[in-house]
């Protein structure tokens, strides 16, 4: 898809800024009748009706992937497909990426499309959340905001972003040694929607837990974490029977959805399977042993 071939029906205007000040003074005055565009792939779900002027922020600089001291920073226009191509020291985003849609949506659709309005279907969220992610966001001032993934996607992105308000990158901690990560998008083809995607953090030390983060999206309403299952993980050996003890308790944390024809019970198994699968990439990893 190329920038000519969006559905520009729906678009009345179109503004090229030449700063992140004027794209977000351009935003708030125009207020509801403005929004900001980056890849512009979400517009193919979007209600089709008028959306008014939008504010393409592809042009800003905000396209790169660079190691910053201890974390990875995405700019928040950085295509999917950059993202799946790089390569740094114990970096993990690449496996989500390469999962998502298509070549041809992935080379147009942007990080900060993805996360600032959250769709059932969005991936990212889920991966961002279990690695602990910042969210860098220009609200004006001389610094950025920094926002922990926890709060921004405690409710829809949309809302924070309503005011004119830009995302300027995300920040992902590099992880440390004995630190692993693994995710798990559960599709029907290759370029499907998810039917449930999970994704999980552990700390070991001496094979046992000590820290994790575990998140969930898809067949649920939001992405969110999964604390009975972080509890059920936290301290123990990091050996398949937990892993499938813990997968177990996110029944407690959330109430599947039933997705494409298949029942709530269905998807509730295959998120077990999915969590199962994440925790051991997860620890595959954090024993240095990745794929
Ligand atoms: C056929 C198809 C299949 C897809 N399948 C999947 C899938 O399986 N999994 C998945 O995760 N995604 C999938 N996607 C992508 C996803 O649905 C969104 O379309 C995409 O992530 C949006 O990215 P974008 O760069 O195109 O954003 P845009 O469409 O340009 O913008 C999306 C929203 O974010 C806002 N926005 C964008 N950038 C910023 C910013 N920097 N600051 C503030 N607000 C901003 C916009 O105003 C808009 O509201 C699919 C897309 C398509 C078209």
């Amino acid at each position: 898809m190329t920038r000519e071939e969006v559905n520009v029906q729906k678009i009345t205007g179109y503004v090229f800024p030449k700063s992140l000040k004027e794209a977000r003074d351009v935003l708030r005055k125009l207020g509801p009748k403005g929004m900001p565009l980056a890849g512009g792939t979400a517009l193919h779900f979007l209600p089709d009706k008028p959306l008014g002027t939008v504010v393409d922020i592809t042009r800003l600089g905000l396209s790169y992937i660079r190691q910053e001291g201890g974390f990875f920073a995405i700019g928040a226009a950085t295509p999917l497909s950059d993202i799946q191509r790089y390569r740094g020291p114990r970096w993990a985003m690449h496996e989500i990426c390469r999962r998502i849609s298509t070549h041809q949506i992935r080379n147009v659709s942007t990080i900060g499309g993805n996360i600032c309005r959250v769709f059932p279907w969005a991936d990212l969220p889920v991966v961002l959340l279990a690695m602990n992610a910042r969210m860098m966001v220009y609200n004006g001032g001389k610094k950025d905001e920094e926002v922990p993934a926890d709060d921004f996607f405690a409710s829809q992105p949309a809302r924070r972003f309503a005011g004119g308000d830009l995302l300027t990158a995300v920040k992902i901690p590099v992880l440390k040694a004995g630190h692993g990560f693994g995710s798990v998008k559960a599709n029907l083809t290759a370029a499907a929607f998810s039917l449930v995607t999970v994704a999980a953090l552990l700390e070991l030390k001496d094979e046992r837990i000590r820290a994790v983060r575990a998140a969930a999206g898809s067949a649920i309403p939001f992405p969110r974490r999964l604390p009975s299952v972080e509890a059920a993980l936290l301290g123990k050996e990091a050996v398949p029977e937990v892993f499938r003890a813990a997968a177990a308790k996110a029944g407690d944390d959330v109430k599947w959805c039933r997705q494409e024809g298949m029942s709530a019970g269905y998807i509730h198994d295959l998120a077990e399977v999915s969590l199962v699968d994440a925790f051991e990439r997860a620890a595959e990893f954090a024993r240095g042993r990745k794929d």
